[in-house]
């Protein structure tokens, strides 16, 4: 029996005009999170966008669970083709294809809905006609149109008839790519790999910065981060990861500035250096995984000392979370198990044994000034390192 993959494209219903734009970037996504089981048909048709495979012996359960973390999909499902696009065919279908959920289920209904209006039999007939022959091949099942253990849906469409049964829950949000580009600022916590999970989700391609301080961190510590965005990049597509080399300033600052205030400055670098590689890589916003009061750096002074160091828009979509929150969707997104695992972030290392949590931006600004930072700054941009980012498989 022939299976595709039917999905309901979300939010971008509502995005009138736009809508061939945002179609267009969803299937492209899809495609690229297919691509590496096999040959794939995409269109779109009403609303509905299916997949079909060109290949035979192409693993549906783990495209499905592919096309269940593309942006933009609300809901899916798993159909079988008919082989006729005719009622006999729909009738022979059916109870072989949903055998195992029917034999399961109490009650059941069938809903038809029809496209293609030239298909003889009407909608309701449709149902009333399945409805007897599932009836007489499960004797044990009875019909609730209201609360059903299963609903049989027959759907004519232009292209041929399917069948299927209850579709299950998309990743919802928009499709990455079609609300631009922002830089994620990703260490190997728990907190950023979820803030870049969920501004992906908002339609933003992402291009990620790491900060590294060998040998105070260890290369394992980033090669961790590699496998948090090889993660993430199962939700946010494919990406580029810059690594930073960030000894020599971090030297500096624990050399020629207040100790109170490494982590400040530390952090108004952190800025500076990422919105440089967010112009390069026409990137318009930085994200950030920081939540309001959950460190010294992130008390409202601090942010407001840290939002100063950049031009651009910042995001922080944790900003109002609890750790437990935070925590629950990195599960999800199964990045949790990475995230604790116990390697140095730049961050941990020379930190000031009282922090300020009340910083005044002017003296920040003149310890930052007096230190001069900006030579160090341009050498570590000439000395960024590439790693391409691919899906985990
Ligand atoms: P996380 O769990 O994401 O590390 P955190 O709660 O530990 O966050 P901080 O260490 O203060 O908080 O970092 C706040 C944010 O700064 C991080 O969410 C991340 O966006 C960014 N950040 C921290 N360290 C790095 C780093 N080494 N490279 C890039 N960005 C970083
Ligand atoms: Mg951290």
């Amino acid at each position: 029996m022939k299976e595709i993959l039917l999905l309901k494209d979300g939010e971008i219903v509502l995005k009138g005009l736009n809508r061939r734009q945002f179609e267009d970037v969803l299937k492209k996504n899809i495609k690229i999170a297919l691509h590496s089981l096999g040959r794939f048909e995409i269109t779109s048709a009403q609303s509905t966008i299916s997949v079909r495979p060109l290949d035979d012996g192409i693993d549906l359960d783990e495209a499905s669970e592919r096309v269940s973390r593309v942006f933009g999909i609300v809901s899916f499902s798993r159909a079988a083709l008919c082989e006729e696009k005719s009622m006999e065919s729909v009738l022979a279908t059916a109870p072989v294809y949903l055998e195992k959920q029917l034999r399961a289920a109490k009650t059941f209904k069938v809903e038809a809905k029809r496209s293609d209006k030239k298909f003889p039999l009407k909608s309701p007939e449709i149902c009333r006609e399945l409805g007897g022959v599932i009836l007489s091949k499960y004797p044990h099942l009875k019909v609730d149109v209201h609360h059903p253990d299963v609903t049989v849906y027959v759907e004519i469409r232009d292209f041929g008839a399917y069948v299927h049964a209850d579709s299950l829950r998309g990743a919802g949000g928009i499709p990455v790519g079609t609300g631009g580009k922002a830089v994620i600022l990703i260490s190997g916590g728990i907190d950023s790999p979820v803030a870049a999970y969920m501004m992906a989700k908002r339609g933003l391609r992402l291009t990620a910065v790491h900060f590294a301080s060998p040998p105070y961190t260890s290369r394992r510590a980033e090669e961790k981060v590699v496998r948090l965005l090889q993660k993430v990049s199962r939700y946010a597509g494919p990406m580029t990861m810059y690594t930073v080399p960030f000894t020599k300033l971090q030297e500096k600052l624990r050399d020629d500035c207040p100790e109170e205030l490494f982590t400040i400055i530390m952090r108004r670098l952190m800025m500076e250096i990422s919105q440089r590689i967010a112009r390069d890589n026409d990137c318009a916003a930085l994200i950030t995984g920081e939540s309001l009061g959950q460190v010294a750096s992130q008390t409202i002074g601090a942010l407001n000392c840290t939002d100063e160091a950049a031009d651009m828009v910042v995001f922080r979509p944790l900003i109002g979370m609890d750790k437990q929150e935070i925590i629950d969707i990195s599960y999800k997104i199964d990045t949790y198990e990475t995230s604790i695992e116990p390697y140095e972030d730049c961050c941990t290392v020379f930190t000031p044994k009282h922090p300020r949590t009340k910083p005044v931006l002017k003296f920040v600004k003149e310890a930052q000034q007096r230190a001069g930072f900006e030579p160090l700054i341009e050498e570590a941009m000439q000395n960024l390192k590439v790693t391409p980012i691919y899906p985990e498989a």
